[in-house]
């Protein structure tokens, strides 16, 4: 593990950590390092490195990462919105979905909704991010009616909704054409999607996660046409259940070939599998969730391999918790991720890392690390630099236990996706 390799990794200059990398990691952290596209066999180096490869692997991506975007970490004021929790999917790395029928299932109104996104602008939000389960008899309009009715009264708010599985089950209930879907979406008010539902962009890898989730040519399908008419979309990875390092370099390669050719993808994110509460590892087929070195490599391996297509690698928080999430923030990643004022996914799937951030916590915790905070919109425009602290900036109590000191990294691994 990185910390105990070399407790002052992130003090050793790049070109020194690339001197003590062997000569075939090296070659191609060389190449990146000159704006050089890598292929799989150099990506596949690079994604099961150990030792001092892996502390060249993060010095060379934190100096992409410098060159690219300079030293600002962003994060987008925000609001959650899991607006319910009945799904028919069956994914099994799931730990939010519900029968309908079920205790604790739920199904937010549209009047609801609206009040959450309406308390979310008063609470400085920019951006609501919508999704949900599937539930069985979800009217197919339903998706372009919330829109509408969100938009009526808060127009200058991004709506960021609906995932490429969402978007599949909207077209399947009102049958019109993908095209015209996502059409009849961008004219209610929809302004980006998450790229989610990728997990892994491998079918074979799929089949045994989730049988029954669209499949990586309708994935594809999905973000295309969204980028084609004009909807941008983030990018994402589940990583840290049955996957192996290939399935990361050929995803993650993936989508650099969409984005050479529609510049649509905002953002990478690589998303940990958190564990406890899903099916899948409680029946013996994944791994506990990810891992401090697959944490590392992942980021690092995300930015070198996207420099020059995407701009920016975002850390999830809710996934990795803070002392994590920052240590990747110097291994390549750039941006913080949301406030999120609230959040069901992952802490029904066993997530402790809290719900919710202040945009003042998280600007401490950027400086905790010698960097400058940046509000930004979900597209990326600054919309504030922060240069210097204000009295809202405090780290949040008990919340980053560990920081600045030795970080108990067999404690985090416990704590997965
Ligand atoms: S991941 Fe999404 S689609 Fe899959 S079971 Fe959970 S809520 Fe349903």
């Amino acid at each position: 593990m990185l910390s105990q390799i070399n407790r002052d990794w992130k003090d050793i200059p790049w070109d020194c950590a690339l001197r003590t990398a062997t000569p075939t990691v090296a070659t191609v952290l060389e190449k990146a390092l000159a704006g050089d596209d890598l292929g799989f066999e150099e990506g596949l180096a690079l994604a099961t490195v150990e030792g001092q490869d892996l502390v060249a692997l993060v010095r060379v991506a934190d100096e992409l990462r410098r060159r690219e975007v300079g030293d600002r970490i962003t994060y987008v004021v925000n609001r959650n919105l899991n607006f319910t929790n009945v799904c028919i999917v069956g994914c099994a790395f799931c730990g939010f979905s519900r029968n309908a029928d079920a205790p604790d299932a739920y199904f937010h109104s549209i009047e609801t909704l609206v009040a959450k996104s309406v308390e979310a602008v008063e609470r400085g939000a920019t951006e609501v991010c919508i999704q949900g389960g599937l539930p069985k008899d979800l009217d197919g309009y339903f998706y372009a009616q919330l829109l509408r009715a969100i938009k009526s009264q808060l127009p200058a708010l991004h709506v960021h909704a609906y995932s490429p599985m969402e978007i599949t089950y909207g077209v399947d209930k009102t049958r019109l054409p993908l095209r015209d879907y996502m059409f009849m979406l961008k004219d209610a008010g929809l302004n980006s999607i998450p790229g989610t539902a990728a997990e892994i962009l491998d079918d074979s890898v799929r089949k045994s996660l989730s049988p029954n989730k669209l499949k990586v040519r309708q994935w594809i399908n999905v973000i295309r046409t969204a980028h084609n008419i004009g909807i941008p979309s983030t990018s994402t990875m589940m990583y840290g259940h049955t996957e192996f390092p290939e399935h990361w370099v050929r995803h993650i390669l993936l989508v650099r070939e969409i984005q050479k050719d529609t510049a649509g993808f905002t953002e990478f994110v690589p998303l940990g599998f958190i564990h406890p509460e899903t099916r899948l590892f409680r029946s013996g087929a994944a791994r506990a969730g990810h891992s401090i070195h697959e944490d590392l490599i992942v980021h690092a391996l995300a930015r070198v391999l996207l420099h020059g297509y995407i701009p920016n690698i975002q850390v999830s928080w809710v996934k990795m918790g803070f002392e994590m999430s920052l240590e990747c923030l110097q291994a390549g990643a750039n941006d913080f991720s949301g406030t999120l004022m609230e959040e069901s996914i992952s802490k029904s799937a066993g997530a402790t890392f809290g719900e919710s951030v202040t945009p003042g916590e998280l600007r401490a915790m950027i400086r905790t690390i010698g960097r400058i905070p940046a509000e930004r919109s979900t597209t990326y425009k600054i919309l504030k630099v922060f240069e210097h602290s204000d009295p809202q900036e405090h780290v949040p109590a008990g919340r980053l236990p560990l920081f600045g000191g030795t970080a108990d990294h067999a404690g985090l691994n416990a704590i997965g996706y």
